[in-house]
């Protein structure tokens, strides 16, 4: 890894792409707006501040920021005057980026730049800008200041207005590949073992194979596999769910639903081995021997979907879990 932290060398993946985008801004055409399409976690955001790091760099080399210079050190700061990032703000129940947003934005986008010859605007969540939000903005696109340039990322690119769609150039940033992620785990000084396991679960997201390293990712769906295991064998006792109940008590929400989640995956793997891509391709002998007919396995998911919405309730964890396994349990029997 790169010490200067928007460096190129410090994006996975994506080589063809950010020699693209490279080219582009070594040759002064980088696109007025432009917008990065692509699933969460799979670089959108650090390329696009790389964009603009080597966009406002005092010496770019080659379409990269030097890293060194005043612009690049503000740039990577978050405090450099021409640089401006949007996103989505978040509430309890919402997350979206209104007008207000927007406009802030484009106050400051109709004056001239500080420092660098240009300025760069991030909106990032763009499919998050509810009508108003992005109706404002197509204005501004359609008739860009002429020094500022629009980055805009999207991790669903078909919700966003087709107007905007349209005036944007599309870049897209596809999922990486197992080896990418595990590799870059591993020169996060993750173990080997540990970084292929996780790799697999993140399904070309390294954002996911962080937060998994974080949430012990790898051991929960260990503890998912198990349970299903025991279910499928009989063997889950009411002192077992009891006994499950209270660790789960000192789980986070978050935490029981990423548990909810791989009982849900493992099941359609079960389920659909034959006709889907596995989300568990590591697993397939044991969960080959989880002998469940498919009317079953259905039923289980059904109950996963309705314990996730119970969830969101202020209903007791513990009481949640617990409820969810015997549900789970009766199923089986
Ligand atoms: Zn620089």
């Amino acid at each position: 890894m790169d010490t200067y932290k928007l460096s190129w060398e410090n994006l996975i993946g994506h080589a063809a792409t950010a020699n693209h985008l490279r080219k582009s801004i070594a040759e002064d055409k980088f696109p007025h707006a432009v917008l990065f399409s692509g699933e969460e976690g799979t670089g959108k955001r650090l390329a696009a501040e790389i964009c603009a790091a080597a966009l406002l760099c005092e010496n770019p080399v080659d379409g990269a920021p030097c890293g060194e210079c005043e612009s690049c050190q503000l740039t990577a700061a978050h405090s450099h005057p021409d640089f401006y990032v949007v996103e989505a703000e978040e509430t309890k129940t919402t997350r979206n980026i209104k007008i207000g947003q927007i406009r802030e934005m484009q106050s400051e986008a109709s004056l001239r730049p500080i420092n660098s010859a240009r300025r760069v605007v991030i909106i990032d969540g763009a499919e998050l800008m509810n009508n108003a939000a992005a109706n404002c903005l197509l204005k501004t696109i359609e008739e860009p200041p002429s020094q500022t340039i629009f980055i805009l990322l999207t991790a669903n690119r078909s919700s966003l207005l087709m107007t905007i769609r349209s005036r944007c150039s599309t870049v897209n940033f596809d999922k990486l590949s197992t080896a990418e992620i595990r590799d870059a785990l591993i020169s996060r000084d993750v173990e080997a073992s540990e970084a292929e396991r996780l790799a697999v679960i993140a399904g070309g997201s390294f954002g996911r194979a962080l937060k998994l390293k974080d949430s012990g990712g790898a051991q929960l769906r260990e503890e998912a596999l198990s349970t299903l295991e025991r279910l499928a064998r009989a063997e889950l006792k009411n002192e077992d769910i009891f006994a499950k109940g209270a660790q789960i008590a000192e789980w986070s929400r978050e935490k029981f639903a990423d548990f909810l989640t791989h009982i849900q995956k493992l099941l359609r793997d079960v389920c659909f081995a034959e006709v889907l891509e596995p989300h568990n391709p590591d697993l397939a002998p044991r969960l080959q021997a989880i002998k469940l007919p498919e009317r079953k396995i259905f039923l289980m998911i059904e109950a996963g979907v309705e314990f996730r919405r119970r969830l969101k309730s202020n209903a007791n964890l513990r009481l949640i879990a617990e409820a969810y396994l015997f549900k789970l349990r009766k199923i089986v029997s």
